[in-house]
Formats: structure tokens, C-alpha cells, sequence
């Protein structure tokens, strides 16, 4: 299975990410955590990307589509995976089309969080919250001044993917603001819309299609089902056709008695 969650920051796709991971089998690549992977590790890249990082705007695309190309031919990406936070622009969306069907591989779903941009800010500001009291280490990007900004790159350049997909027909949307849970199983519901297995059920072959029935064969002679003709219903009686029936037995059972009292007189 091989999904896309797409969103704004802070609609949930990190949490939602892994439960599918969990409930498909599947990695999770999110192109912000290998970003902060590098930052923290000093590498080229994460030199690159530092900076622009900080102040919410977006790495360039040659950058994240290399990352991606060299992350999804990884021996554990071959079950599936959920791309999160990727891609964020038509032309990163351009170069993933470019990449699977290079490797013969094809997207299940796009999954469109959908959420209220004002609501987004209070969430990161309860998200922070929640980190500093595990006494976690906060991310330097999840503050309100570059939240705004990382809001205004998504509704400027990413925001077009949803019409992207939408006309490839992999788009599925779903409300983000809802309850985690509530929003798990509107995932649920979109998913089992798609052809998109869950990998142990189809190994054990639970789902397995079954194999269509034969038809039964045709004594000779006889003529097919589908071909036979029906009689026509019969019409209602009618009251006066009623009558005419009454009458008739009526009839009938006094010949028959007329015919006994011959018999008899005969008889004496
Ligand atoms: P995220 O954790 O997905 O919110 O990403 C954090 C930051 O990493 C973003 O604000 C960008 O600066 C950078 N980033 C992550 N993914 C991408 C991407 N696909 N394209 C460009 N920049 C990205």
C-alpha cells in the first residue's frame, strides 16, 4: 500500500501516519523528520536546509526528490509506505509520478486532511505544550511566527495537490478537525473504498477472491434460463367472470344430479 497524507502543519498527519503504519504494515518517510535527521547530523543536506527550515519555507524541490528516490528502493519501503509531508509541490508531485512508475509501482490514495486554519495555531500551541511537559525537545519551526509562514507556503505551493490528485482520482478527503479516533476510521472507510489491501491479509489470502462459479451444464435439449419464456400472468377475474364461473359449476353439479335421480327411477 502506498499512500499520501496531505495537510497543512499541524493537521495531524504525523499521528495519523502512524497508525497506518501500524494497521498496513507499511513505513512512515516523512521528509521533515530525515530533514532534522540531517540538520542534527551536519550533513551537506542538512546545511542546505537549516536555515530555510527555520524561518517555514520550503527546501528545494531537487533536494526532497532525492531523498525520496534513495529512501523508497530501501529493502523496507517494498511492503509500502505513507509519504508524509511529501510532496509539497506540483513538480515534487510530478517527479514522485515520474519515480513509481519507473519502478512499476502505483499510488493507492491521497488522504486530504482537511482543517480549519484558524483552529491550526491553538493546536500547535497545545502540541508544544504537551512536549515540554514529557520534557521533550520542542521543535525550533513549531512556534506561531513560523507556523504563519509554513501556513502560507502550504496554501501557496502545496495546496494545489489536492486538485492535482483529485484529477488523477487517488484523492480521498477526510474532516482533520474531528477526533483522532473519528478521523483513523474516516481513513478506514476511504481506504477500504480503494483497492488497497492490507498486506498480512492478503499474504494469508483472508480476502482472497473467490473463484467464480461454473455454470451448471445444460442437459441437451433444454432450453436456457435466460432464454425461456414465461407465461404470462394470468389477469385478475373479474367480478363478472367470477359469475359466469359460479354458474357454470352451478350448472355442472345439477347435470350431475339430474343424471342420479335417471338412474334410480330406471332402477325401480
Ligand atoms: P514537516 O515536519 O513536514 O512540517 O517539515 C518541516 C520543514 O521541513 C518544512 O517547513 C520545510 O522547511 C521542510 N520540508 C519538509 N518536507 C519538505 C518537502 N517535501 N519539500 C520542501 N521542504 C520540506
Amino acid at each position: 500500500m502506498r499512500l499520501i497524507l496531505l495537510g497543512p502543519p499541524g493537521a495531524g498527519k504525523g499521528t495519523q501516519a502512524q497508525r497506518l503504519i501500524k494497521r498496513y504494515g507499511i513505513i512512515q518517510l516523512s521528509t521533515g523528520d530525515m530533514l532534522r535527521a540531517a540538520v542534527a547530523a551536519g550533513t551537506p543536506i542538512g546545511l542546505k536546509a537549516k536555515d530555510i527550515m527555520a524561518r517555514g519555507e520550503l527546501v528545494p524541490d531537487d533536494v526532497v526528490i532525492a531523498i525520496i528516490a534513495e529512501r523508497i528502493d530501501q529493502p523496507d519501503a517494498k511492503a509500502g509506505f505513507v509519504l508524509d509531508g511529501f510532496p509539497r509541490t506540483v513538480p515534487q508531485a510530478q517527479a514522485l509520478d515520474r519515480l513509481l512508475a519507473e519502478r512499476g509501482l502505483k499510488l493507492d490514495a491521497v488522504i486530504e486532511l482537511k482543517v480549519d486554519e484558524g483552529i491550526l495555531i491553538k493546536r500547535i500551541e497545545t502540541r508544544v505544550a504537551e512536549m515540554i511537559a514529557r520534557g521533550e525537545k520542542v521543535r525550533s519551526d513549531d512556534n506561531p511566527d513560523v507556523l504563519k509562514g509554513r501556513l502560507e507556503a502550504y496554501r501557496r505551493q502545496t495546496a494545489p495537490l489536492v486538485d492535482y490528485y483529485a484529477r488523477h482520482g487517488v484523492l480521498k478527503s477526510v474532516d482533520g478537525m474531528a477526533p483522532i479516533d473519528a478521523v483513523t476510521r474516516a481513513i478506514g472507510r476511504a481506504l477500504k473504498s480503494t483497492k488497497a489491501r492490507k498486506p498480512s491479509a492478503a499474504k494469508a489470502g483472508a480476502r482472497r477472491k473467490r473463484p467464480a462459479k461454473r455454470a451448471k451444464a445444460r442437459k441437451p435439449g433444454r432450453r436456457r434460463a435466460s432464454t425461456h419464456k414465461r407465461r404470462p400472468p394470468r389477469p385478475a377475474r373479474t367480478a363478472r367472470r367470477k359469475g359466469a364461473a359460479r354458474a357454470e359449476r352451478k350448472n355442472r353439479s345439477g347435470t350431475r344430479r339430474s343424471a342420479v335421480r335417471r338412474r334410480l327411477t330406471k332402477r325401480r
